[in-house]
């Protein structure tokens, strides 16, 4: 009846209207209709983490007038621009995507486009798989050989995680890693790799490999655990790899929100005696400032720079720009993504230390890479 509607209703606005943030506009459109307006989208996929964080608010049973009882609700999203760049278009490609998000089953939703709807549910059951690619062992670590461009010697490798899906196929880290940081997968996850790249190491260790040195990428959730150094310190110890073997590799999005913290947490990481990395150089927004207030021992400059270098002055120039600086801050510098004899050539001249590419080697099975 009304009154247990009303109470309803309203227990609805008030859990989605815990889902703004700053720009979002909430309001009911009618009946038990109610609109969102999400004003800030850096990716698309951020519509379905509120989709579904919707959800999960909706699937809270209702208490109204001393009954509990469970809702569901169907949600159907437009894009602007993709959909429409007015209110009357958008709205109208929700209700059709709404309507579609119903005839589904409910308790769900659906994009507009028919692209986004495949992406989403691609995502959506990356992410439930991923859950489980841990216990069925569908991880594995690979592992790309990095060469000195002075000498032409291997001077150690890259860890690279892998996740051979049962209907996907081998998929691409570059796409599931982000979705294993949104759901903290990527803390258990990435302890893994981190376990398994140090017993590995320690492996080529005992047979001979002397000079080797690992380095396992380290996410910015990863980076930012307050027992992360512990962990680490544990790690090295249950495998009995030696600290100066590890190179931990972080990228710029670690501490741009709490430089202070995260200059400290790097601090404590090295006092294990681990070396540390910046990974994808250039791409980010760091300072210079900030940069050298961080112990890192090596710079990473990132393939975007490295892949036209001898054909693109621009970027021929950041390259150098970042060697020199390299250098100058006593850091050694490795270019990624080496896919040609010319480019090496280039690096070698502007004094660039090592690199790692196709040029020298792909990432390997541990047993190829042996
Ligand atoms: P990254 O750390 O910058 O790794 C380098 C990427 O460049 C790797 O892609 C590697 O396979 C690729 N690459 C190497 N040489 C070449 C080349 O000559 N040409 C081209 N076109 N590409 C080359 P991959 O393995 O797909 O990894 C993508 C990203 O995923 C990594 O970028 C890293 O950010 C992330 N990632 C991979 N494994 C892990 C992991 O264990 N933990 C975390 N947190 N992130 C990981
Ligand atoms: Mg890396
Ligand atoms: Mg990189």
């Amino acid at each position: 009846g009304p009154p247990v509607g009303d109470e309803v209703l309203m227990e609805v606005g008030r859990r989605l209207s815990l889902q703004v943030r700053e720009g979002d506009t909430v309001g009911r459109r009618g009946g038990n209709e109610f609109g969102f307006v999400m004003a800030n989208v850096a990716h698309e996929h951020d519509a379905i983490t509120l989709a579904q964080r919707m959800l999960e608010a909706i699937s809270t049973p209702f208490e109204a007038h001393g009954t509990s009882f469970s809702l569901t609700a169907s949600i159907g999203i437009s894009v602007a621009p993709r959909d429409g760049d007015d209110a009357d278009t958008l709205l109208k490609a929700a209700d059709m995507a709404l309507a579609r998000a119903k005839e589904a089953g409910r308790n769900g939703f659906r994009f507009y486009s028919p692209a986004m709807d495949a992406d989403a549910s691609r995502r959506l059951s990356l992410e439930i798989a991923l859950r489980d690619a841990l216990a069925r062992q569908e991880l594995y670590v690979v592992y790309q050989p990095q060469a000195s461009l002075d000498t032409g010697h291997l001077i150690g490798m890259e860890a690279l995680l892998r996740w051979q899906h049962p209907q996907y196929g081998v998929v691409s880290p570059a796409e599931f890693i982000p979705i294993a940081e949104e759901t903290g997968l990527i803390l258990a996850i990435g302890q893994w790799v981190l376990e398994t790249a140090c017993v590995q190491t320690r492996r080529w260790l005992d047979i001979g490999i002397s000079s080797l040195r690992v380095a396992v990428n380290l996410s910015t959730r990863q980076f930012r655990q307050s027992n992360l150094v512990q962990q680490v310190d544990n790690v090295l110890k249950r495998s009995g790899l030696p600290p100066q073997h590890l190179e931990l590799e972080i990228t710029e999005s670690a501490f741009i929100d709490d430089v202070q913290g995260a200059v400290a947490q790097a601090l404590a990481l090295k006092a294990l005696g681990v070396k540390l990395s910046l990974d994808d150089f250039g791409t980010g927004y760091s300072s210079l400032a900030y940069l050298s207030r961080f112990p890192f021992d090596k710079l990473k400059i990132d393939q975007g720079f490295v892949r036209d270098i001898t054909e693109n002055p621009v970027n021929a120039a950041i390259a150098t720009a970042a060697i020199v600086m390299g250098r100058s801050l006593n850091l050694s510098v490795l270019a990624e993504g080496v896919e040609t004899e010319a480019q090496a050539r280039f690096l070698r001249s502007r004094r660039c230390d090592a690199m790692q590419g196709y040029l020298y080697s792909r990432p390997l099975l541990h047993a190829d890479f042996e």
